[in-house]
């Protein structure tokens, strides 16, 4: 803009010098036109004065002088009487001369006549003698046009002269123009004090800017909520472009596309150029997919990355009948699966750990039906049978137990649970079974409160103290030991017994999962014992940790946090 004013200003200088230069040199060659019929009046009226004392030997006198004038004496007929530049006999008649026909008719006459020399002007003057005669002077001046062409040099220094000075000015004048307007404050239009002009300008920006200000804030809080609600999502969630490029993607996605720590570096990326997918996750199927949902429509598919199983769905994001882009909504199904086989895996164990039992039930009773057992023999058969329908009833009952904790079918309000009272009880109940077989038990530990479901940490606390006495050896111990730590209650169960070779710990607390699978049937155990436990401590949101060395002894500890 500046650039364009200081253009304009230039060349209007320009324009206003050149035209002024014309202007006024036409304006002192009309005056000069005067100045000359003045001038050239005044000689004639001189002359006249010589030429009626002395008679045209006065002109002949002042012929031999350097006058710029011309002077000629004509008769009335025309013809050249004396002439100061030639021998008047050589000279044409002159009675057509406009000036001279007019000095003949009125007494005087003007006449401007361009001359031989280009660009010249010839002025006349005659004047009517009393003898009649006319005496005519003439002088030879430069054209207006001439006058300006010989001025040319100097009148060009001038004009440049005048040029530069009319350029610092327009350059100083357009800077100073155009500074307010550079200087607007656009954050805040209307406190702005420039050119009246410019006040519906700066209102209407003030209006505009105000109702893009409210925009941007509504888009913000849009943006804000719908990050809010992604990012607490547990599912991952990605939007994409309809050429796969990220729009926007939650935590949860990042990390199940195993970016969880470029996490910050990877959402400032996207909000600066277009990720595609495929440079967050190289895995083909997933491209694929996407590809589907972008041209066909929606697809569920299953991925399994290390360990962990995902179920991704894509579906297109469809607007006005274009496909614009597309969602991928991921969940994380690994817990899912899981338990989906452990059920799986439960049902057949299940019915194997029922069928045994039931055909060795079926086998003795059948013998006994057929007579094929001694008399002396028949309570010890009927033995058989109680053990192995005691054993039966135990297993179902664990089985229904297990299945009610699975199902969150179990009384599940939290009271306040002295767990050394708790031990206490469970240890009255357990006695006799350890003395039956000759192991010692003991409470020890401090009064430590938790808030918990009574019946569920009793049977929990049972389990543990059941194990160590069946798994323990003559003359051995179980000890209860409740204490507090870091603010955590500890309950564990000490024994003396056979121990877990290091290999099985990660497993005994699997459903029918038995180290010694006949030590276990014959001490009554049903291999899942311990799956219950586990389940009442996650019912708590309780850790449980175990130390055993084989014929030394075990150690399982429930951690109870937040006291
Ligand atoms: P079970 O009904 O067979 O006792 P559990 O689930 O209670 O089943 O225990 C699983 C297996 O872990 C047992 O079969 C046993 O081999 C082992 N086990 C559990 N507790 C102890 C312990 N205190 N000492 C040694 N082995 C144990």
């Amino acid at each position: 803009m500046s650039k364009r004013i200081f253009i304009s200003m230039s060349l209007l200088a320009l324009l206003t010098i050149l035209l002024s230069v014309v202007a006024l040199t036409f304006i002192m060659f009309q005056q000069l036109s005067e100045d000359m019929e003045r001038e050239l009046k005044n000689q004639a009226l001189y002359l006249r004065v010589g030429v009626s004392e002395s008679g045209a030997d006065y002109l002949a006198q002042i012929k031999g002088e350097d006058r710029e004038s011309r002077i000629t004496l004509i008769d009335p007929q025309g013809n050249v009487l004396f002439d100061n530049r030639a021998p008047a006999e050589t000279m044409e008649n002159h009675g057509d001369r406009p000036e001279v026909k007019d000095a003949l008719a009125a007494g005087e006459g003007y006449d401007v006549r361009l001359s031989q020399t280009v660009g010249r002007h010839t002025y006349y003057y005659a004047l009517r003698l009393d003898d009649g005669n006319i005496l005519r002077v003439a002088s030879t001046t430069d054209s207006a046009i001439a006058a300006l062409a010989n001025s040319a040099p100097v009148i060009a220094a001038i004009v440049l002269l005048i040029l530069g000075v009319a350029l610092v000015y327009a350059k100083h004048r357009t800077k100073r123009i155009v500074r307010p307007i550079n200087d607007i404050d656009l954050e805040n239009p209307i406190e702005n004090d420039v050119y009246d002009e410019l006040a519906p300008l700066l209102t209407r920006i003030h209006q505009q800017k105000n109702s893009i200000d409210r925009q941007i804030q509504e888009l913000k809080r849009r943006r804000q909520q719908f990050d809010e609600i992604t990012e607490n999502m547990a599912e991952g969630l990605v939007v994409m472009d309809d050429a796969g490029n990220i729009l926007s993607i939650n935590k949860s996605a990042l990390r199940f596309l195993g970016r969880d720590s470029e996490q910050r570096e990877i959402a400032r990326q996207i909000e600066d150029e277009n990720i595609h997918l495929s440079v967050l996750n190289r895995n083909l199927s997933l491209q694929k997919m996407v590809n589907t949902a972008l041209t066909e429509g929606p697809v569920k598919e299953i991925f399994q990355v290390e360990e962990k199983r995902y179920q991704v769905r894509a579906t297109p994001i469809i607007e006005e009948g274009r496909t614009r882009g597309a969602i991928l909504l991921i969940l994380d199904v690994t817990e899912q699966i899981r338990s989906e086989q452990i059920r799986k895996e439960f049902t057949a164990n299940v019915s194997h750990e029922l069928k045994t039992p039931l055909t060795a039930i079926s086998g003795y009773a059948e013998l006994m039906r057929d007579g094929k057992v001694e008399q002396q023999d028949v309570s010890r058969f009927a033995g058989k049978i109680y053990d192995e329908s005691a054993g039966l009833i135990a297993l179902v009952e664990d089985i229904i137990r297990l299945s009610q904790l699975d199902e969150k079918n179990v009384p599940s309000e939290m009271e306040k649970v002295d767990l050394l009272d708790l031990a206490m009880k469970v240890k009255e109940k357990l006695d006799p079974l350890a003395k039956l077989k000759k192991v010692r038990m003991e409470v020890v530990g401090d009064r430590v409160e938790i808030s918990g479901v009574p019946k569920l940490i009793e049977e929990m606390l049972a389990n543990l103290c059941d194990n160590a006495i069946k798994y323990n050896k003559e003359n051995g111990s179980v000890r209860i030991v409740v204490a507090e730590e870091d603010g955590a209650a500890i309950l564990s169960v000490e024994d003396t017994g056979i121990g877990i070779p290091a290999e099985h710990h990660s497993r005994i607390f699997e459903r029918f999962y038995r180290v010694d699978k006949s030590h276990s049937k014959q001490t009554g155990g049903t291999g899942l014992g311990l799956s219950i436990v586990k389940h009442i401590a996650g019912f708590h949101n309780a850790h449980i940790e175990m130390d055993s060395v084989p014929d030394k002894g075990t150690r399982i500890a429930v951690k109870f946090p937040n006291l």
